[in-house]
């Protein structure tokens, strides 16, 4: 928008005559930055350098060439923002190949309202969610079957018959092309989907979970928390991993990752979620980290929090990487 107002001005002050050396559209538009292969971009973060252009937000978003694929990974919590940061980056998204969506929280997906509509086509994976529009079923008939019993039919749902229940909803992204992943998945040689459930929805709150109820088996469905999905590149170093919030803790989303890719882990980038936790609590999960999971590298960002920035550099010295917003990781 700043460039077409840029070149507004520019015709209202040179008037409409061809003689005044105006910029034509092409001259306006920049020359896109052609990312490189093996590199990740930091899009959206709250901490990184002052680099012109460049806005700070809490929220998560980054890019990754790999395989001669270019891969956005989940959209920051403002589209204009996201905008903001993409045009100072001089990124072009009609170029990427697919994006990922790591879960459904906003200061992941947001600025994928600017990503559809400068790529209304693109491929995006998504975990399974209810809460973006996936037609799964979902049990609304509670604990206790025999309260159904004693009720007026008009008071219960659909009178009665509700057995096997699908939502089947025209959710926000309804228009996109979007691929809801429900397990693991290699989606392109040596690009892997990691997914993980978070028992907690994903606030560490104590969220009553059918999952403690064991009629619930017998409604057929069991509420089993926040899905997320991690993206898994296996690189000559071991997989280079990508997580968005680790709401299923980094520790699960990296020991499924391992099982699934039967690999090393090399790096394991983005929000590790650790903000809620103290210093003893990250002083182990670094240990574990270093010796259980042999993870070679650690590039935090996001929800990982100061606390946890402090102890994994001083655990992992030269093999933490810095990789804050506009930072250019290779690997
Ligand atoms: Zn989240
Ligand atoms: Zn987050």
């Amino acid at each position: 928008m700043y460039k077409i107002l840029c070149f507004c001005t520019v015709l209202i002050l040179g008037g409409c005559s061809q003689s005044n050396n105006k910029p034509l559209v092409e001259d306006i538009k920049p020359d896109f930055r052609e990312i490189e292969e093996n590199t990740i971009i930091n899009l959206y973060d709250a901490f990184g350098e002052d680099i012109e252009g460049l806005k700070k937000d809490f929220g998560f978003s980054c890019i990754v060439k790999f395989k001669g694929k270019t891969i956005l990974f989940d959209g920051g919590t403002n589209a204009d923002i996201f905008q903001n940061n993409i045009e100072a980056l001089n990124i072009d998204l009609t170029q990427i190949d697919f994006a990922i969506a790591s879960h459904s929280h906003f200061d992941h997906i947001n600025g994928f309202d600017y990503l559809l509509k400068v790529n209304p086509e693109v491929k995006i994976y998504f975990p399974v969610d209810l809460f973006w529009g996936a037609n799964m079923p979902f049990n609304i008939s509670g604990t206790d079957s025999t309260a159904t019993d004693s009720l007026d039919k008009r008071m219960q749902y659909f009178g009665g018959n509700y057995k096997d229940f699908h939502f089947n909803q025209t959710g926000r992204f309804w228009n996109a092309n979007i691929e809801f992943i429900k397990e693991s998945t290699e989606i392109e040689p040596g690009i892997k989907l990691i997914t993980t459930t978070s028992s907690n929805m994903g606030y560490f709150n104590a969220y009553p979970s059918l999952d403690a109820c064991e009629s619930c088996e017998s409604h057929g469905t069991k509420f089993d928390g926040l899905k997320e999905i991690s993206l898994s590149l296996e690189s000559n170093e071991g997989e280079i991993l990508f997580v968005g919030c680790s709401h299923s803790t980094v520790e699960k989303i990296i020991i499924e990752t391992k099982e699934y890719t039967k690999n090393d882990m090399a790096m394991v980038y983005g929000g590790y979620h650790l903000l809620p936790y103290d210093r003893e609590t990250l002083i182990d999960l670094a240990y574990r980290l270093k010796y259980d999971h042999k993870v070679k590298k650690v590039a935090p960002a996001h929800c990982s929090g100061h606390l946890a920035f402090k102890i994994l550099q001083d655990n992992f010295k030269e093999n933490y990487v810095y990789a804050g917003l506009g930072e250019i990781v290779k690997f």
